[in-house]
């Protein structure tokens, strides 16, 4: 099956298809965040594509959308498919070490676990057409190669498009994957709303979600083998080199605390320089110096922002009395974070102390970076390889559903390079060439992995 390859055409095609669901006609960006009308149309469509391929479609309490394609390793799929032709993983499974082939005849096997993979639909506000899009439709091309050479597989295949990957009004991003990976509860809907005063749990049903069942769209660790996602850079890094498909190492971790600097407040013309207590500057002076602590760290893939502050009283002629902002890390391991946060929380003590201001830290986000599969990892690098296509090992820096579910099965993501390093704007934009690449290895990845995961 080393001769497969994805169709370039057809996946353009579909890209711009999906694109018009929720075109900004003024920006040329796309309104497509999670359970609006648009993303409902997007959603729709999707599910025809998938049901056009004969695949079992199915929306899960989450309203996640699933496709399956059975495998002949599947019990309930006996006879299903083909199995003797065209079967990629016959010529090896003698050699795959698969305890479920040694049982005699098909039928009697065991189920194998499911390969999944995908991504998401939903966008940002104003967002361009390949963040999450390119991976559910890399899947469905995967899927549509795979039925139209009649390729049958080991595993079971499920194409995945999560729910609410995006930061969203209900406030809840990655919403499908943490659901799907027992990180969200019934409980965590209860009472949320979106700014219009819409109740989560009305959006999810008109989405084909089920608040009241939401606990059993979780899956069993048991029943996955393994989850790729293909998913656009959103940096440079990879343009830069001018490689064409990333191989993501681990998914960034993100920490999070809110920050409150108090002083006092007082008349902004008749207190000395010498007698304040400015929140402001003390605040200003802790940022300058997160700022330089992040500068300063060696790795590449440690980064910080401040992108939320408040200012109180916030008027031009009072001595600010209190300062809260949001102060983020990111990194590839938790040493980088921990020695970003720790530098910095020496220092800001050291300036809150030295202004008299008081200083309090909340901790709002402590997300550990998840490192991806190994042997998924190997084996997109020895697919590209055979492709003659240069990679490049590379953390995320993003959040992505695959973080969530690393922690039900092995997980792995593929980048393809963003053009001018942009993302959640309508510049967003990747070469039909590179993501033709990343789609080829994602194709030969599967297979491949179908043929060596005995589970
Ligand atoms: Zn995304």
């Amino acid at each position: 099956m080393r001769f497969l390859r994805i169709n370039a055409e057809r996946l353009q095609n579909n890209i711009r298809e999906l694109a018009s669901f929720g075109l900004n006609e003024a920006t040329y960006g796309l309104d497509r965040t999670t359970f609006t009308p648009a993303e409902l149309a997007a959603r729709q469509w999707l599910k025809g594509k998938l049901l056009d391929l004969q695949l079992t479609v199915r929306v899960d309490e989450a309203a996640n959308i699933w496709a399956t394609r059975r495998g002949f390793g599947d019990a309930d799929a006996s006879g299903a498919l083909d199995a003797t032709e065209n079967s990629y993983a016959s010529g090896i499974s003698a050699t795959s070490g698969d305890s479920a082939g040694s049982s005699g005849s098909r039928a009697a096997r065991s189920s194998l676990p499911v390969i999944a993979f995908g991504s998401h639909i939903d966008t940002v506000p104003n967002g361009g057409k390949y963040d999450g899009a390119l991976g559910v439709l890399l899947a469905l091309e995967v899927m549509t190669v795979l039925e139209e050479s009649k390729i049958s597989t080991r595993h079971p295949l499920e194409l995945v498009s999560f729910s609410a990957e995006e930061p969203n009004p209900f406030g809840l991003s990655t919403f499908g994957s943490r659901a799907v990976s027992g990180k969200l509860s019934r409980s965590d809907l209860t009472g949320v709303r979106n700014d219009q005063g819409e109740l989560l749990t009305e959006a999810l049903l008109l989405a084909g979600g089920d608040p009241v069942h939401f606990e059993q769209c979780r899956r069993d660790p048991e029943e996955l083998a393994a989850f790729l996602e293909v998913h656009i850079e959103q940096g440079k890094r990879l343009l830069d080199r001018d490689i064409p498909v990333g191989i993501v190492t681990a998914i960034t971790g993100i920490y999070r605390e809110e920050v409150t600097v108090t002083g006092e407040a007082n008349h902004a013309g008749t207190t000395l320089m010498a007698d304040r207590k400015d929140a402001l500057m003390g605040a200003s002076e802790m940022m300058l110096a997160f700022e330089a602590v992040c500068r300063n760290h060696p790795a590449n893939e440690a980064v910080g922002t401040i992108g939320r502050i408040r200012n109180e009283p916030n008027a031009a002629n009072i001595i600010p009395e209190k300062v809260i902002f949001h102060l983020e890390a990111r990194g590839e391991t938790v040493q980088q974070i921990q020695e970003m946060i720790g530098t910095w929380g020496k220092q800001a003590r050291d300036i809150a102390g030295s202004r008299g201001l008081g200083l309090e830290r909340r901790l709002l986000l402590d997300q550990a970076p998840q490192p991806m599969n190994d042997l998924i990892m190997d084996v997109c690098a020895v697919e590209a390889e055979a492709l003659e296509y240069p990679v490049l090992r590379l953390g995320s820096m993003a959040g992505h559903d695959a973080t969530h579910m690393a922690s039900l099965t092995r997980a792995g993501m593929l980048f393809v390079p963003s053009l001018g390093g942009k993302s959640h704007c309508p510049e967003e934009e990747s070469r039909i060439e590179d993501i033709e690449k990343a789609g080829n290895v994602l194709l030969q990845s599967i297979l491949a992995l179908d043929g060596q995961l005995s589970r």
